[in-house]
């Protein structure tokens, strides 16, 4: 909803926004627009706190918050991440309420002994009694309070928990939703986030980056021939090798059905070829055997085709490459590597391998 009588003010969030997206490169379209503009009004309390404190880091760090915002906090993590700052505003209110009563409760004891010194002293004392009575029901009013405190207290730390545990929820569904079920490696929403972050990261750092997209061989064979339950004994296996075989940095997903990708970074085109060759051969090694009878089941094999990222492009045209390439693995016969070459860099590049050249033959 719009208030058109404040356009004054609107025309000067949107020109600070403009002016956030020069200073920090951001490429200025609708989406950082918006986002640079929920910053600067203040509406949103994610985008405020998260980009308020990127921006007090460095101008790498505040691009790469509004990229990861961009993805996840206008997507379906929406709710969620609104959900979990709404409860860690919550977690702190508690925190600061239970650090209040405890000093309220610690004043109520020390007002109540005070109280309690000062009956003694009247003790003995002649015509007290009147005060004596007063002072002594003080007491036992303080002390009532001193207990209400403590349990006030008591209450107030168990919702704190109970918050702390609503926000450890929402962490992990958050965590879930960017993961496959089957395979317990990314899942396409894992992968569109990770990509968008590695392709930052190599643009920031001046880094090589690598794609590699591959697809189980005659999968649809293999579900018509085994059934679908061996089918996702295979897609498990499969996912089960792609984690095993990267590390560091390297992030193996599920892209959908039998398509896997693997997002390499600081890795040049012919090492991720290598990393590919090498996950290739481990999936025709395996041998599968049907677990509900023992019978063996045909080979599995994968073809893979590998892109590098150049720098400047967007994300779909080196997944395009990457799956041309793949493409080219699958029409060239299966089971093989496929490099994807910038056709730029054939023209002034010819000792590059050629686009169409698979590195590893069917064994
Ligand atoms: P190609 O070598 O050309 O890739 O052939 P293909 O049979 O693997 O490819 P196609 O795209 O024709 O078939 C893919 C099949 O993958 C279709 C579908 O039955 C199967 N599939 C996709 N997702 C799943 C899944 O989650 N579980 C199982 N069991 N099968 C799946
Ligand atoms: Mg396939
Ligand atoms: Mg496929």
């Amino acid at each position: 909803m719009y208030d058109l009588d404040s356009s004054a003010e609107a025309r000067r969030i949107s020109d600070a926004a403009f002016q956030l997206l020069e200073a920090y490169e951001i490429p200025p379209n609708p989406d950082y627009f918006r986002l640079m503009y929920d910053y600067v009004s203040g509406r949103d309390p994610v985008v405020t706190r998260q980009l308020g404190d990127a921006a007090s880091e460095s101008n790498v760090r505040f691009r790469r918050v509004a990229t990861d915002l961009l993805i996840h906090h206008y997507g379906e993590g929406r709710t969620l991440n609104l959900l979990s700052e709404t409860g860690g505003a919550l977690d702190e209110i508690v925190n600061r309420s239970v650090g209040q009563l405890a000093e309220a409760g610690a004043e109520a004891k020390g007002f109540s002994s005070e109280l309690g010194g000062f009956a003694e002293d009247l003790d003995g004392v002649a015509n007290t009694v009147r005060v004596d009575d007063l002072v002594g029901h003080m007491v036992t009013a303080t002390r009532r309070m001193q207990a209400k405190c403590a349990k006030l207290e008591t209450d107030l730390n168990q919702s704190g928990n109970e918050i702390h545990n609503l926000r450890n929820k929402l962490d992990e569904t958050r965590a879930e939703a960017l993961t496959d079920k089957l395979t317990g490696i990314s899942n396409r929403a894992g992968f569109d986030k990770a990509l968008t972050m590695a392709i930052m990261e190599a643009r920031d750092e001046h880094e090589s980056m690598t794609l590699v997209m591959c697809d189980i061989d005659h999968f649809k064979k293999f579900n018509d021939n085994y059934g679908h339950q061996v089918g996702d004994q295979v897609l498990r296996l499969v996912g089960g090798i792609l984690r095993s075989s990267l590390k560091g940095q390297d992030i193996p997903c599920r892209y959908g059905g039998e398509e896997f990708a693997m997002i390499l970074p600081r890795t040049r085109l012919q090492d991720a070829a290598k990393v590919a060759e090498a996950i290739r051969q481990a999936v025709e090694r395996k041998r599968i055997v049907r677990k509900s009878t023992g019978e063996a089941i045909s080979r599995v094999t994968m073809s893979f085709g590998v892109a590098e990222f150049t720098p400047g492009e967007p994300g779909s045209d080196l997944i395009e490459r990457a799956d041309k390439a793949l493409y080219d693995a699958k029409g060239s016969g299966r089971n093989r590597v496929c490099l994807g070459i910038v056709e730029q860099r054939l023209e002034s590049d010819s000792h590059l391998p050629d686009t169409r050249s698979a590195i590893a033959a069917a064994g």
